[in-house]
């Protein structure tokens, strides 16, 4: 089940009068449902120690967003410096904030280590000699390759850009040593909506006979490892959750089988972003044309740029129309914004209720890689965010884009000049 019933019902009775004072379109994120998910998350893994989430930013870059997971004393994964800017504004120290780039310029370092640092998770081993100031704790972002076969979405390990090899695993970590770092984590991020939770207990496993490898090899007893994201969240009804209460008993035995043998145990990390807030945000946006022609188009009033899945990945999100919830599927729609492109469709060829203009249209998981994925494309801005706030008020997150926004990149003091001049 995509949106949960709780956050339909807080949401669906006020919709009309929030999209009355707010104007549409907007995706709007349920206070409630995220710190639910955060604490469900927390409870399961609590017999390991030291567990911690670290909240991927770019699935929900919105400081709203990121303090209430400030609150739940959870970390950030930031991959950029915008990401970094916003994770120090909010007064995440070092050991809050996981920086794992890739092909990682040497601003992008030079930025990563001010502040006080972060914990730098290197993506390469040639990476390890552009650390300016190597610092005492260092992570790596490992990459199986064909010891694990790829998940449906991310792909093959072995084509993926990310991460060092198993070959160079040990090297790695001696050569890091080499230029003084005495604290050691270990990375891996090799799933994207994963729905069966066994490939998330194989990658516990998997990690942790890296840590021991690493250990008979240089005597390094890891502080961390991090299983990174990629925790999957039903888009269709017909999927079922990920059973993420069973994955984290299996996932607690294996800490407790290695703390057992090796008599020292890793916290465990992981930085989901789609899991913690996927489904708790929907975008919210109103049918203002119909067109009949060699199939039903219902127009709305957003398109591809507020979320891009469905035109990117062919994604399904789940349609409600507001008040029509009982009524008869009678139609078979396109649901389309005005990007001119034929891909900009939130729907295809969907059964739906037969909708009237005004109908409210609420586009179930943009939560997360949502509104953060969008662009300003053929003059399309994007739309503002609320919050649903847990006492049932709503507050402005981000404001809509404006047309000043858009020509803002073409103010500037000219500026040429002539080669060989
Ligand atoms: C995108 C990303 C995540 C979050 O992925 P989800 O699918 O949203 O859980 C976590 N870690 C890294 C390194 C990422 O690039």
């Amino acid at each position: 089940m995509p949106m949960s019933d709780a956050f339909k019902q807080r949401l669906f009775k006020a919709l009309p009068e929030i999209a009355e004072h707010y104007g549409t379109p907007f995706h709007i994120y349920d206070e409630a449902g995220i710190r639910e998910t955060g604490e469900h998350l927390k409870q399961v893994f609590s017999g390991i120690d030291g567990f911690r989430e670290y909240f991927a930013v770019k699935a929900l870059p919105n400081k709203q967003i990121l303090k209430l997971m400030k609150e739940m004393n959870f970390g950030y994964d930031c991959s950029s410096i915008p990401e970094l800017i916003m994770s120090r504004e909010l007064g995440a120290d070092t050991e809050d904030i996981m920086f794992t780039s890739n092909n990682t310029s040497p601003e992008e370092f030079a930025f990563a280590e001010q502040d006080g640092g972060c914990i730098l998770n290197l993506d390469d081993i040639s990476l390890i000699d552009k650390v300016p100031n190597f610092p005492e704790l260092i992570c790596f972002r490992y990459n199986p390759g064909p010891r694990r076969t790829g998940n449906i979405i991310i792909g093959n390990p072995v084509e993926a850009k990310y991460g060092i090899t198993h070959e160079q695993v040990v090297d790695a970590y001696r050569k890091a040593k080499e230029r003084g770092a005495t604290r050691f984590g270990l990375h891996t991020m090799v799933a994207s909506n994963e729905l069966d939770y066994t490939y998330m207990v194989e990658t516990a496993r998997m990690v942790l006979s890296l840590a021991e490898l690493v250990k008979a090899e240089l005597d390094i007893e890891f502080e961390f490892v991090n299983i990174g994201g990629g925790f999957g969240i039903p888009y269709n009804p017909d999927q079922a959750p990920l059973d993420i209460d069973t994955m984290a008993k299996e996932v607690t035995e294996l800490f407790d089988a290695f703390k057992t043998k090796n008599g020292f145990v890793p916290r465990m990390y992981m930085e989901s972003g789609r899991f913690m807030t996927g489904p708790h945000g929907c975008l919210v946006t109103r049918a203002i044309n119909h067109k009949d022609t060699y199939r039903n188009y219902i127009g709305v009033d957003s398109c591809m740029s507020a979320l891009m899945r469905p035109a990117l990945y062919e994604a399904y999100h789940h349609i409600d129309v507001v008040g029509k919830d009982n009524a008869p599927k009678e139609m078979t729609y396109d649901v389309v914004g005005s990007l001119c492109e034929n891909n900009d469709k939130f729907a295809v060829q969907r059964e739906l209720p037969k909708i009237d203009e005004g109908d409210l249209l609420v586009i179930h998981d943009s939560g997360a890689h949502g509104h953060a994925m969008g662009f300003q494309y053929n003059g399309r801005l994007r739309p503002q965010e609320l919050l649903l706030r847990c006492d049932g008020s709503v507050e402005l997150i981000r404001r809509a884009e404006t047309v000043d926004d858009y020509f803002a990149t073409q103010n500037y003091t000219p500026d040429s000049f002539t080669p060989g001049a």
